[in-house]
């Protein structure tokens, strides 16, 4: 575990990057090193795919009208499946998010009384409506007669292993459907995010006791992060939206659906029609997009992996407590910075803004949103509009008043961004210890 240095009222003081990174970079190097050959490895699948669909340049311009046999979004998705190794797959710039995606995973997936169960504790805030059990809503999971149940999957210090006993674990499953996983912790900070060996020791455990359960897995934020993707550990299906990840910061819209080749035609059924399911459809010459972006994801999110590493360090050497420690290997994109003051969480997300290449003019301000019971600050200045996959920081004004941050296309961009915010007068005198 990285220690954190002792003496309060230390301010990391540095001229230019070229200083930023000999105190900072070094304490990171063997980290940095390793997500050097997790991207390479991802590539490598990547790579892998488009030759072996013969990705060629004529697919890079949509036909138009019905779409049957499309061969841009047929090469698409067998890249997507083989990619992720799932049988099928789903990519489509019709899902307006990545809980559009989920949602109808769920809903082609699941009939009246079936059970689904999350062994990851509660969803990500945007799935409330679209269960139902937290939030109701006419058209929810929980209307149309699926029960839901959730449990946490605790992860020890050690090596995220689960709390239930083996004997609970069992009556839970006995009559369930589908058991659902989220990846990423998300903006949750009582849980951590889950390794993919983690979440294949889990799914071993569910299939020891029935054998015939769905695993879906929330891909969100996790793709590319590691060198395996969970449908490698035995997940039926992953779900994720191509604005994170996948997206490579190109796509401009979009998620996926990629697995169980009877799974995934339920979602087609779904969002087209019976009788159509995948053989229509434009990808609305997007496609070059879509494959240069996913070209393009592994470095980026190694680029973002290690913004994320960089910040938690250098704000851990400031006193704050982040989340993850900032040599701790991560699962997703997320890091976490306790700032412990309403008026420190404010400036770091109008000074990041400040520093983004976009929108640099706006300044942020807290607003209450829809869903939300706090206040909340967003700064994000990106080429897509929302994409978190760019330098993106946000959080709630309320106690402890963590930024979430995460996101940045560009590691040459990151240090700049850092050293400007470590310039900035937000970062008091620091008090803690
Ligand atoms: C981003 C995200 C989603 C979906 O969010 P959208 O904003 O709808 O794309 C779902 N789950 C997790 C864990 C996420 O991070």
């Amino acid at each position: 575990m990285y220690k954190r240095r002792k003496s309060a009222n230390v301010l990391l003081n540095f001229a230019n990057v070229d200083e930023l990174m000999e105190s900072l970079g070094e304490k990171l190097s063997s980290q940095f090193k390793n997500l050097e050959k997790i991207a390479v490895k991802n590539q490598a699948k990547i790579q892998k795919a488009f030759t072996k669909h013969k990705l060629s340049a004529a697919v890079f311009k949509d036909e138009t009208g019905y779409g049957i046999d499309n061969w841009s979004r047929l090469i698409v998705d067998d890249i997507y499946a083989t990619v992720f190794h799932g049988v099928k797959a789903c990519v489509r710039l019709g899902f307006v998010s990545g809980t559009h995606a989920l949602a109808v995973a769920l809903q082609a997936n699941l009939k009246p009384n079936d059970n689904l169960i999350s062994l990851t504790g509660r969803l990500y805030d945007s799935l409330d409506p679209v269960i139902g059990y937290y939030k109701e809503h006419k058209a929810s999971l929980k209307s149309l007669g699926v029960n839901y149940h959730e449990f946490n999957f605790i992860d020890k210090e050690s090596g995220h292993d689960f709390d239930l006993s083996k004997d609970d674990l069992a009556l839970i499953l006995k009559d369930t459907s589908l058991v659902y996983i989220q990846k990423s912790a998300g903006y949750a900070t009582w849980r951590k995010s889950i390794s993919n060996q983690a979440i294949g020791r889990l799914i071993e455990m569910v299939r020891s006791l029935n054998k015939n359960c769905l695993v879906l897995v929330d891909n969100c934020y996790g793709e590319f992060v590691e060198e395996i993707e969970p449908l490698e550990v035995g997940a039926n299906l992953i779900v994720g939206s191509l604005i994170k990840n996948p997206g490579g910061g190109l796509a401009i819209s979009g998620g996926y659906i990629v697995g169980d080749e009877e799974i995934v035609d339920n979602c087609l059924t779904r969002i087209t029609a019976p009788g159509i399911e995948g053989n229509q459809g434009l990808n609305f010459n997007q496609t070059r997009l879509l494959l240069q972006g996913l070209y393009l994801a592994p470095m980026v999110v190694m680029n973002a992996v290690k913004m994320a590493h960089l910040f938690a360090l250098a704000f851990s050497e400031l006193g704050f407590m982040v989340i993850p420690d900032p040599l701790a290997t991560r699962y997703d994109l997320i890091q976490t910075i306790i700032l412990n003051s309403e008026n420190r969480l404010i400036k770091f997300c109008q000074k990041l803004q400040e520093c983004c290449p976009v929108d640099s003019f706006i300044r942020p301000e807290p607003a209450l949103l829809p869903g939300y019971q706090d206040k909340v600050i967003m700064a994000g200045g990106g080429f897509v509009d929302g994409s978190t996959l760019e330098l993106s920081a946000d959080g709630p004004l309320r106690p402890p008043y963590a930024v979430y941050l995460q996101g940045g296309l560009s590691w040459p961009h990151s240090q700049l961004v850092l050293l400007e915010m470590l310039k900035a007068n937000f970062i008091d005198e620091f008090t803690q210890n």
